[in-house]
């Protein structure tokens, strides 16, 4: 048994019999239906999705659960059990919603658009993925919320409205730049897989990650670190990419070759440029390595991603270095940063009798460096979004 305290994914029954309480006690009736849907962990493949890219995320057993039923009246409510400040609205406010609860009108607000007759409806949510930690709480949240309206309106489900819709809600209402990986993972992940995504192609497949016959765990650390800067930087790499590509006259880096980035002038633009060509490339080796059971290819991978993110890309922050290299020196086969960068967490595989001690070390380097506490989480592959309630 492991001693350390990770933060609990927590069991789908006792989520759901949570949400479905408070719902009751918040709007007085029952709900109609509850949903789950997994926040996420990229394995590798990092801000290549905006540039046409491959990428390979998890979805974490950490979810969001989100209870509905719908209303007589056209009026939306949308509370949280993470959040004060619950939400009410007619459909002309919901795409001017704002603070957390823009994530969920906003994709109430974006069903609409794309043709899905919605009504009033009264939705409460509650979740176990970190909010704010790079794990996609975000998508977690509309994912969650546009599955139980859809299924409580009684419209087939279409998975690629859903994340479509997702992703309007994020980008419009929200306000927050997202390339997509993250609810598509969470709408098509599958149980003991990552998904590779093909952001060119528009397609997804499932790449088996039989991490506990191979003995090993995916360790996330959040480093509880979130730079103000982060969406100033991250708009400032998608402006680099698009003035690499069109410096190398091709419609996205997708399209562009290692030989012809090294011949670019500009620094900056070049060093950029590099990564994304490089990190690409990295998921195609991921998928190999993976197939071969190969574990120490990936983490040679792993390792060479994250030089990449933090030389190149310069992504990375003091304390996502020292949870690697910390991983790393204490046993892990491969870590690396993972998200968006400027903080958030990494990502370790860890021969399962290594975590505790994986763990300790990582606590102790940070100790050591003036850092606050991170916290750590387990990340089996779980499966995508689904109604868990009533038991379908
Ligand atoms: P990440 O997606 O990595 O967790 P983001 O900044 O993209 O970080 O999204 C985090 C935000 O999403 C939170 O600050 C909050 O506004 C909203 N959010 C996510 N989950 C919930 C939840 N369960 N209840 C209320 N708001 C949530
Ligand atoms: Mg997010």
């Amino acid at each position: 048994m492991s001693s350390t305290p990770f933060v609990a994914a927590g069991e789908p029954s006792d989520l759901v019999e949570e949400v479905r309480a408070a719902f009751a006690e918040t709007y007085g009736v029952e709900p109609a239906l509850v949903t789950r849907a997994p926040g996420r962990v990229n394995l590798i493949g990092e801000h290549t999705d905006y540039n046409r890219g491959l990428v390979l995320p998890v979805a974490l057993p950490h979810a969001t659960f989100a209870a509905v039923a719908l209303r007589d009246d056209d009026q939306v409510r949308i509370g949280s059990l993470e959040q004060d400040e619950p939400w009410t609205g007619g459909p002309d406010a919901l795409s001017s919603a704002t603070g957390w609860a823009a994530y969920a009108a906003g994709v109430v607000w974006a069903l609409g658009e794309a043709g899905i007759p919605v009504p009033g409806v009264d939705l409460l949510v509650h979740g176990t993925v970190p909010l704010g930690a790079g794990l996609s709480s975000s998508a977690a949240l509309e994912c969650s919320v546009a599955l139980a309206v859809c299924a409580a309106v009684g419209v087939p489900v279409d998975r690629q409205l859903l994340i479509d819709a997702c992703i309007r809600a994020e980008t419009e209402v929200a306000g927050a730049p997202t390339g997509g990986m993250d609810q598509t993972v969470s709408l098509r992940a599958s149980s003991g897989a990552a998904l590779l995504i093909d952001f060119d192609e528009g397609t997804s497949e499932p790449v088996a990650l039989p991490l506990e016959e191979a003995g090993l765990a995916l360790l996330v650390t959040d480093t509880r670190v979130k730079h103000a800067l982060v969406d100033g930087g991250y708009a400032e790499r998608r402006a680099d990419c698009e003035a690499a590509a069109d410096a190398l006259g091709v419609p996205s880096l997708r399209q562009a070759t290692l030989s012809s980035v090294s011949a670019m002038t500009d620094d900056r633009v070049r060093r950029r440029a590099t990564h994304i060509v490089t990190e690409i490339e990295r998921v195609r080796e991921t998928v190999t390595a993976l197939a071969a059971q190969d574990w120490d290819e990936v983490g040679r991978i792993f390792r060479a991603s994250h030089a990449s993110m933090r030389d190149d890309f310069e992504i990375s922050c003091a304390e996502l270095d020292v949870a690697v290299a910390t991983a790393v020196e204490a046993g892990a086969v491969g870590a690396r940063m993972t998200g968006g960068g400027f903080g958030g967490s990494s990502i370790a595989l860890v021969p399962v009798d290594r975590v505790d001690a994986v763990v300790r070390a990582i606590d102790v380097a940070f100790v050591a460096a003036g850092f606050g506490p991170p916290a750590h989480l387990l990340a089996s592959p779980g499966p995508a979004a689904e109604l868990v309630w009533p038991a379908p």
